[in-house]
């Protein structure tokens, strides 16, 4: 017995396994603080390149609701509101939020918003960038990817960018794979339900953004990244009792976010 389970920890310091969240199990080669310190140094990037917005109503809408909501989950998180018109939301690694002005003019209320929030936040607590790098990189790749944030246009650069979900930002796209969404999914419907928001709403938003997508009115970034399977709804209904419940106690308990544009 004993040996039986000293042999699974060294089988585990060997191949890096873990479990998800959700229960699944996952392969996790990449060191955890060096694939946050890889998403903290994307961010800082993405934070010279990109214009940040100086919208205060949208900053004040924005961080209200991403403040209630990662109250809900571990550590303190970096929110950046990008001046941009493009559909995107993402985060990252390190605990860094990235929103988009043109998903906060889209979105009708705060549950909508937080949906999408919620759905970014449960990609880093499952640890998906680095289940992809994992996956993708070889293995004696890896001290290479972490250097590779800071030169994007390099192959690796680009996969390391990729993997980490902010591809888009420099034309590289590389969807999640469809485990990945439906788990950010169930992630982010519980965390936007404990935290007193609408989890009905999140249905609303990606029926919304299925729509802009094939209107073709604005490149829907997000939507590339984060593939809309025809299972997608049909996941999110199957656990919307559940999400239900979370939103009614959390509402019972007073929490009754109140974050408004
Ligand atoms: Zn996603």
């Amino acid at each position: 017995m004993l040996n039986n389970i000293a042999l699974i920890i060294f089988a585990c310091l060997l191949t890096g396994c873990a479990t998800s969240p959700t229960g699944r199990s996952q392969f996790l080669y990449m060191p955890k603080d060096q694939v946050d310190q890889m998403g903290l140094q994307a961010f800082e990037d993405l934070k010279t390149k990109k214009p940040i917005s100086k919208n205060s109503q949208y900053n004040g809408f924005v961080s209200c609701i991403a403040d209630i909501l990662t109250k809900e989950s571990d550590g303190k998180w970096e929110l950046v509101v990008f001046e941009d018109d493009t559909l995107n939301a993402f985060a990252l690694p390190g605990n860094k939020i990235g929103v988009h002005t043109g998903l906060v003019k889209m979105v009708d209320n705060q549950d909508q918003l937080a949906a999408v929030i919620g759905h970014e936040i449960g990609h880093v607590i499952a640890q998906h960038s680095n289940e992809r790098m994992s996956q993708e990189a070889a293995v004696n790749q890896s001290v290479s990817l972490i250097s590779a944030v800071s030169a994007p246009t390099s192959p690796i650069g680009q996969l390391a960018v990729s993997s980490l979900g902010i591809g888009a930002q420099y034309g590289i796209i590389l969807p999640f794979s469809r485990t990945h969404e439906s788990e950010a999914d169930i992630i982010g419907l519980d965390l936007m339900a404990k935290a007193g928001f609408d989890p009905r709403e999140s249905i609303t938003l990606w029926q919304k953004m299925a729509q802009a997508s094939q209107g073709g009115q604005q490149p829907a970034e997000f939507m590339s990244t984060h593939p809309s399977h025809d299972t997608r709804i049909q996941e999110l209904t199957e656990h919307m009792p559940k999400a239900i419940e979370a939103y009614q106690q959390a509402q019972a308990m007073g929490k009754k976010p109140n974050c408004t544009k």
